[in-house]
């Protein structure tokens, strides 16, 4: 599987998913359609599907003129609010793109019909990708425009956190210095969120995006991946992972 990187607005991504056997792509929230159009020229893929993770204009509001300059493109999502749907789909619905695998996972709470995408390449320890739109970023979370913060536990502790460590993470924004200063104040002597933050500003300073990580590393500096952690519960006081969720969100957003 390749997946081709395609920054869009300020600081959103948009990403193809490419199945290298037979040029079959998937295009997730494809906001600029004519950047993506020129990428499926200019590659010579068969362009066939559109994973939208949520209904949010700078996600799914690309959908209609895409479906325009490439007719027929099957339109995947979870909420009927998503423009040029065509494929409603629910926790666990699976579909391919060429030999490519996807599952659908359902992570309410930014939005209430949120879905991740699990991608896997066919034949054993291959390739994974998960496609978060704004549920998971790298070092954060999406706000909880929409649900609890019982939801986003279960959408990142009992559904992200359980994907295979080595499966790769492609979020919806640009945020993750940003997000990784808030981990830095949640957990001071945490030296995994000192090396990220270099690491992220020599990729920044170059022009260079910080995606993808992994779900392995998200669980090593992520407060909202780690709100099971003493270190993490200890920074707001609390001894269960939702309170500690619903705790460092309200911290983060008005964190500055
Ligand atoms: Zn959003």
């Amino acid at each position: 599987m390749d997946v081709k990187i395609l920054p869009a607005l300020q600081d959103n991504y948009m990403y193809l998913i490419i199945d290298k056997a037979t040029k079959e792509a998937a295009v997730v929230d494809p906001v600029e359609p004519q950047t993506v159009l020129h990428e499926v020229m200019t590659q010579g893929l068969n362009l066939t599907t559109v994973l939208t993770t949520h209904h949010h204009w700078d996600h799914a509001g690309g959908n209609e003129d895409l479906v325009r300059l490439i007719p027929g493109l099957n339109v995947y999502g979870g909420d009927k609010r998503i423009g040029a749907l065509n494929h409603m789909v629910q926790h666990d619905h699976r579909f391919n793109i060429g030999n490519l695998n996807v599952r659908c996972l359902y992570t309410p709470c930014h939005t209430s019909g949120h879905i991740c995408y699990f991608v896997t390449a066919p034949g054993e320890g291959n390739e994974a990708a998960v496609f978060t739109g704004d549920t998971l970023f790298l070092g954060g979370c999406g706000r909880f425009f929409e649900g609890t913060a019982e939801q986003m536990y279960q959408s990142l502790i009992d559904v992200l956190s359980c994907l295979p460590d080595h499966t790769k993470v492609f979020c919806g924004h640009e945020y993750t210095l940003q997000n990784l200063k808030f981990a830095a104040h949640v957990e001071p002597e945490n030296e995994v969120i000192a090396k990220k933050i270099s690491w992220s500003l020599e990729r920044r300073n170059l022009g260079l995006p910080t995606v993808p990580s992994t779900i392995g590393e998200e669980k090593l500096y992520n407060p909202f991946m780690r709100v099971t952690e003493p270190n993490v519960m200890k920074h707001v006081q609390k001894a269960d992972g939702v309170q500690t969720m619903k705790a460092i969100r309200l911290e983060k957003d008005h964190f500055k």
